[in-house]
């Protein structure tokens, strides 16, 4: 009775093995059909140029050189030459040729010892290059092109010791990368502040032409740890723009205030020449006027530290705000301090004065100024970046790419990475 069971189980067995394996080769299918791409033999390329039957002739532009003179060596007529400069419009500027860069001449044939010139190309920069194309002899074809960009994707990681610049030449990474990263966590992490202890971890890319290094790609996403929280940079596109934002979405950008008072009118506007209301004599005023009732509250126009609490002879009682690398907030005259001491973290809308007519000043009114890397912009026409999160219409886009990005930032080993 037993021995016959398992007879009427095996043929189930079977089938069920033939049902598996259907089903494995059906899922490989489609892998199996891609391998069987044919790869179609590929002529090397010099500059765009398949390198069928040319003789190549390499050199650098040496003191004393000219464009016309280097091809003149090539077999190129002087009407040639002439027919060059002609056509040459600022974009081809044939004066514009720089000491050591190199030059490639494709050439077929040698007429008295001299290389026949078809194809010249000047090497402009790393990536960009001018060919010069004479193989019809009715018109010579100039077009300015570009090297094809490898992007080579890296990691880093490292841990504060003394500075990040410190931290970045010890772990043997670029400045451009320190530089990157400074940018892109120029809202969230305080740089001025860092602690021993605190780290990063980024995904970047970096750009190659050939096997040659020509610079840092972008900042993909990363990690910093500071003051025991994990401030993360989260790529995600919206709206065909790529931003940054925080685990929950939230842009990592911070907006300003419009205006960091309730003001009653402007007074003085953003000018490189105004007649002083006091001197009588024309002077820049590169900050905005806004006039109000004595004891109004200024706020801080955005999350900063204050950086300066103290009184100029011109500036009256005054406060500057740093908000990141880029920006600081200056504001003037007030005629008392809010609680905020220097070196404390101020959140926008906190009061860090009251309006005044302290130093030179003809009446009750803010002198407001932003600085973008060190130059003082027009207050009014200051356009920060956009700071909105993450739209609910994207959310579950958001969520799904952002846990992709989460785990391989994750990833990075400390000690691992070079
Ligand atoms: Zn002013």
């Amino acid at each position: 009775m037993k021995k016959k069971t398992i007879y009427i189980i095996i043929p189930f067995v079977l089938i069920a093995m033939v049902v598996v394996l259907v089903v494995m080769f059906t899922k490989q299918k489609p892998t199996i059909i891609e391998r069987k791409e044919i790869v179609e033999e590929k002529i090397p390329e010099l500059y765009g140029e398949p390198l069928t039957d040319w003789t190549l002739y390499t050199d650098t532009v040496r003191k004393g050189d000219f464009l016309g003179t280097i091809m003149g060596r090539y077999g190129i007529t002087p009407q040639q030459i002439d027919k060059i400069a002609k056509m040459s419009s600022d974009t081809f500027n044939v004066t514009l040729i720089n000491l050591g860069r190199p030059f490639t001449v494709f050439s077929d044939t040698v007429i008295d010892s001299i290389p026949q010139a078809k194809i010249f190309v000047y090497e402009n920069s790393a990536v960009r290059f001018t060919k010069y194309d004479f193989r019809n002899p009715d018109t010579i074809l100039i077009s300015k092109l570009e090297k094809p960009i490898d992007t080579v994707d890296l990691e880093a990681a490292g841990v504060i010791e003394y500075s990040l610049w410190q931290t970045m030449i010890d772990n043997g990474y670029s400045w451009e990368l320190a530089l990157a990263m400074s940018q892109t966590f120029a809202w969230t992490v305080d740089f001025y502040a860092l602690q021993p202890g605190d780290w990063f971890k980024v995904l970047y890319s970096e750009l190659y032409v050939g096997d040659k290094r020509i610079g840092i790609g972008d900042i993909k996403a990363g990690v910093f740890y500071q003051g025991g929280k994990e401030l993360w940079a989260v790529p995600f596109t919206q709206d065909s723009t790529l931003s940054f934002f925080d685990t929950v979405g939230n842009s990592m950008r911070k907006t300003f205030l419009l205006a960091p008072l309730e003001y009653t009118n402007i007074s003085s506007r953003y000018s490189h020449a105004r007649m002083h209301p006091i001197f009588h004599k024309v002077t820049e005023h590169l900050a905005v006027d806004f006039s109000a009732p004595m004891g109004t509250p200024v706020y801080a126009a955005s999350d900063g530290t204050i950086v300066t609490r103290t009184y100029g002879t011109g500036a009256g009682y005054y406060v500057a705000i740093r908000h990141n690398s880029v920006y600081t907030t200056v504001y003037m005259h007030f005629s008392r301090f809010g609680e905020y001491n220097v070196g404390d973290r101020v959140n926008q809308g906190d009061i860090i004065g009251y309006v005044g007519s302290t130093g030179w000043s003809t009446g009750p009114h803010l002198h407001y100024e932003v600085h973008e890397n060190g130059q003082k912009i027009d207050p009014l026409k200051f356009e920060p970046p956009p700071a909105e999160p993450v739209d609910s219409a994207h959310l579950e886009r958001f969520n799904e790419e952002k846990r992709f990005w989460i785990d391989k930032v994750n990833a990075i080993k400390m000690d691992e990475v070079k």
